[in-house]
Order: C-alpha cells, then structure tokens, then sequence
C-alpha cells in the first residue's frame, strides 16, 4: 500500500491518497481542539490511542454485522479506510444530559433521558456545526431524501445499542457521541470517520469520573492517562 498525496485535512486527523482508488490511509493526529477550534493543544500519543481505539470498536462492530469504513491498522498513528464521500451531518446519540443538550435546553447535567436522543448538526467549522431539523438537511442536499435520514437515524440507534452494554461491561457509561456517515464506491451509506474519546462521553460507573475529551474541554489534565484506560478496558 503506497501514501500518496494528502486529499484532506482536519483537526484530528489528515487523509492521503493511495496507489487504489478506492482506498485511502487515516492519519491520526496528536492536535487537540475544542470549541471549534478555539482551544487548541497537543498530546503525545494521543492519535496512536485513537487509533487503537477505533480499529477495536470498528473490529467489534464488523462482528455484530455493522459496516465501516475500516479497512486495516496500518501502524499506531495510520488506518487504512475505504474511501467514502462523508456526508456533512454529525450525527449525536445521547443517552444521558450533558454538553451542550444542558447548556441549550437546561436539561440538567446527568439527567439520563428517557429514551435514546439522535440529533443532527451541520459538518461546517465555518459556521459553528449549527444544529439542524430534517428540512435543513433536505434545503441544504445533505442527503438524497428523508428515508436517508431515517436510515442514519436506525443506523446510530443500533450502533448505539451495541456500544452502550458493550462499555456498561468494561466500567464505562457511554454518555453521547458522535458519528459521521459516508458513502462507499456503490453508494452504499456505511459508517465512517472514528469511534474515540476524542468523540464519545465515558464516564466511569462507579465513581462518575470522565474519560474522555471533556478533560482537555474543562481543562481537567490527565487526558492521556484516561485514554490509555479506555484502550485498557477495551483489551481485557
Ligand atoms: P456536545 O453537543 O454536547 O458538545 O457533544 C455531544 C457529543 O458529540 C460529545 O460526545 C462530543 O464529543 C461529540 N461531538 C459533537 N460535536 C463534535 C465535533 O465537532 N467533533 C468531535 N470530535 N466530537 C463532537
């Protein structure tokens, strides 16, 4: 598998071709950020963790028969992924109030909801990932029609419902998180992106501590150590 030329790059991660069209290498970033960008740092070692991190949950779900983009782990920092046209809608599950559903609605913090929440936001730094309604998706041609939406919406609750009991057994509530969709060389809609603390809520089950971004958000420090506990937990 020859790198070629980088294709994209964003904050956690940069894209590059390969010598198959169809087929590209994920390298993971050690950048930090948070409020779009407006907080920034770096972390030795932290792209390697998500990395790891990824390529075991992807592993799981190709189990349980959900497709990713997930080819292979290259090596700690690179992922070899099949290409995918992303669509621009991050898709939040949340199973508990935190973040910026509290912030919003007033829900209070740690509040579990009564049912699973999927939310759309717009993939735009630009514009500050605004949420959005169906009809925003429709306007903005972010999917074809609303059986699109229905699907990421089925897609992110089964994932969502192998995920929670999969880290309820390892000591870790998954609290919310988000995913990105794509669109393979068949047009077929398959998951993409990763599947990290960088993107997910773990807060641990017996003493509520966070295991997640939400360290380096809130200025907690410790971020590594709780990374390596996640991939820790995920490997025993
Ligand atoms: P919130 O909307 O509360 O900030 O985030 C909800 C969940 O989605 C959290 O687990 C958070 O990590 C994830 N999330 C939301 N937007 C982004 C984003 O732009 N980038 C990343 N990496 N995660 C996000």
């Amino acid at each position: 598998m020859e790198k070629r030329e980088l294709i994209y790059e964003g904050k956690a991660k940069r894209l590059f071709n390969t010598d198959d069209v169809n087929v590209v290498i994920a390298e993971f970033k050690d950048d930090l950020t948070a409020f779009n960008g407006a907080k920034k740092d770096s972390e030795a070692g932290k792209g390697a963790l998500n990395n790891k991190i990824s390529t075991e949950l992807f592993k799981m779900l190709a189990n349980e028969g959900v497709e990713s983009h997930f080819v292979a782990m290259l090596d700690d920092n690179h992922m070899v992924c099949k290409k995918v046209d992303i669509i621009m809608i991050e898709v939040i599950v949340r199973n508990v109030a935190t973040g910026s559903l509290s912030k919003n609605l007033g829900i209070p913090d740690g509040k579990i909801l009564p049912f699973t929440l999927v939310e759309f936001d717009y993939k735009n730094d630009a514009l500050g990932d605004p949420k959005l309604n169906d009809q925003h998706c429709l306007i903005l041609e972010l999917v074809k029609n609303e059986a699109e939406l229905d699907q990421l919406r089925s897609m992110a609750r089964h994932i969502n419902d192998i995920l929670r009991p999969y880290f309820h057994a390892r000591g870790l509530n998954l609290v919310d998180f988000k995913l990105e969709f794509g669109r393979d060389s068949e047009g077929k809609i398959i998951l993409a992106d990763e599947i990290s603390p960088d993107n997910c809520r773990f807060w641990d089950l017996e003493t509520g501590e966070k295991m997640d971004k939400d360290r380096f958000r809130q200025g907690m420090g410790g971020l590594k150590v709780a990374y390596e506990e996640v991939l820790k937990r995920i490997l025993n």
